[in-house]
């Protein structure tokens, strides 16, 4: 193990969007680097220039904000970079643990297939040439050993051994003198002192690859930890079927970050059976001795519970900014006044969400304007003895000056007695009223976060002659 503080990375490629599989891998660094009291850093590999946009390369700086996942150096982008892996191409050529390879591409098409029939790696007959034509195009590729084994020492999948006569002798500069990922990527980890390397385990081969690189010029090989992959529900390949894949259409679907930062924490790592926890617990838990090399399985059930609880231990001025948010993003205007109806109302509707758009839903009854247009379904709840009833209601409710929940629960209760009659026959017209027919909390709730003069004006309306 380097005897140097932990230093950790995450190195996404930009792609266009940042997918959970990423989010996972940086959380689990960032969770290692703090657990450890280390550094966590980003590396943005935007080598494919094409791909590589400026919005890309947003995408994964917006995803890690809203993931709350802080870095501790400014990003370093690899495409800058390439005068260092070219350097370092260079220093293996010298050192003959690299060479100059002039195959073409149908010839190396041919050796591709000769290889596959002998059951082993692509060798070119310019390894051991020592050949320096000026005038042909060339690669620069690596000299692996042909005998013997590599093995990664993993920290999730233990010792994993590779033969070399399996490894092929990888480009590491193309025809154009461009470094190819496992040049860069090894340099890159070396320069930026990368102590571990925390990925995903799709890159378990790479890693052998990449130590015999390292080996080759004399550089310390970071631990290595490959993650489990993360599966959809039913156990196959994560794909769009399973629904969303990216960290921002977790957020479009209204999941809360630390729900997602406690779910993610989940997939693939564990501390006993703890399911819910906070950040500092996860950061004083988190061992990659905990990291289990099964693949994971994505869990709407268990992220929507997770959700619901985070929900309920959020700031009511921050719920009230995303709902906000929400209704904006649906062309709902708010006006003035609206915030706080949704500050009385969130706390009276939130245990029955799942997300943040399922919390906006539940709060559209107290939004709408006067006068309210009641459905069929309502107005046939205002028989003319139900209509004498509820005015009598309303003027019950007029000179009620304690409008909580208790004291309206209490009020609603005295004036059935009164009446004589249960509060079954008085709820469904009374709640019709004042949602419009909208999902509502319960009567007394519904009350509160109308407040008074809002509730006995939807009365009001409903109650009038020309309703
Ligand atoms: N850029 C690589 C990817 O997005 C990650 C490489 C690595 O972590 O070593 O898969």
């Amino acid at each position: 193990m380097p005897d140097r503080p932990v230093v950790t990375r995450i190195a996404p490629s930009p792609t266009g969007a940042m997918h959970i599989g990423t989010a996972r891998t940086a959380l689990f660094n960032w969770l290692y680097a703090r657990h450890t009291g280390g550094k966590f850093l980003l590396r943005i590999e935007d080598t494919d220039r094409e791909r590589s946009t400026e919005a890309a390369v947003q995408v994964i700086f917006d995803g890690m904000k809203w993931l709350g996942l802080d870095v501790d150096a400014e990003p370093v982008f690899q495409a800058g970079r390439a005068d260092r892996h070219v350097l370092a191409a260079q220093d293996l050529l010298a050192k003959g643990r690299a060479y100059r390879c002039y195959m073409s591409v149908e010839e190396t098409a041919a050796e591709r297939e000769v290889a596959r029939a002998e059951g082993r790696a692509i060798r070119s007959p310019w390894r051991d040439a020592d050949a320096n034509f000026n005038d042909r195009p060339y690669v620069i590729r690596f000299k692996g050993p042909q005998d013997g084994e590599t093995v990664v020492h993993d920290r999730v999948k233990g010792d994993v051994s590779f033969k070399n006569k399996d490894l092929d002798d990888l480009i590491l500069l193309r025809t154009d003198g461009s470094p190819t990922y496992n040049l860069a990527v090894v340099v890159d980890d070396h320069e930026m002192g990368i102590t571990h390397v925390i990925r995903g385990d799709d890159h378990l081969n790479n890693a052998a690859r990449q130590t015999l690189i390292y080996q080759a010029l004399d550089w310390e090989v970071p631990i290595w930890a490959h993650l489990p992959m993360i599966h959809g529900p039913d156990g196959s390949k994560l794909s769009k079927r399973h629904g969303a894949q990216a960290v921002s259409e977790f957020d479009d679907m209204g999941y809360l970050p630390e729900a997602m930062r406690n779910y993610l924490a989940r997939l693939g790592w564990g501390h006993g059976n703890d399911e819910i926890f906070s950040d500092e617990q996860a950061i004083s838990w988190f061992e990659l001795e905990n990291v289990v090399s099964a693949p994971a399985r994505l869990d709407w059930d268990k992220l929507n519970h997770l959700n619901n609880h985070y929900l309920r231990l959020a700031a009511i001025d921050r719920l009230v900014d995303l709902v906000t948010q929400v209704h904006r993003s649906r062309d709902f205007h708010l006006a003035d006044g609206d915030a706080a109806i949704l500050a009385r109302t969130i706390p009276l509707v939130r245990d029955g969400a799942k997300t943040t758009l399922e919390l906006a839903d539940a709060t559209v009854f107290a939004l709408k304007r006067r006068p309210l247009e009641l459905p069929e379904k309502i107005l046939g709840l205002l028989t003319d003895e139900t209509r004498g009833r509820m005015s009598r209601l309303r003027d019950h409710l007029a000179q009620q000056d304690a409008w909580t929940v208790p004291d309206l629960e209490a009020a609603l209760r005295s004036f059935a007695e009164a009446e004589g009659v249960g509060l079954g026959r008085i709820g469904p017209a009374l709640r019709g009223m004042l949602s419009g027919g909208a999902p509502a909390p319960d009567l007394a709730g519904a009350l509160v976060s109308l407040g008074k003069e809002e509730s006995l004006a939807r009365l009001d309306d409903a109650l009038s002659p020309a309703a």
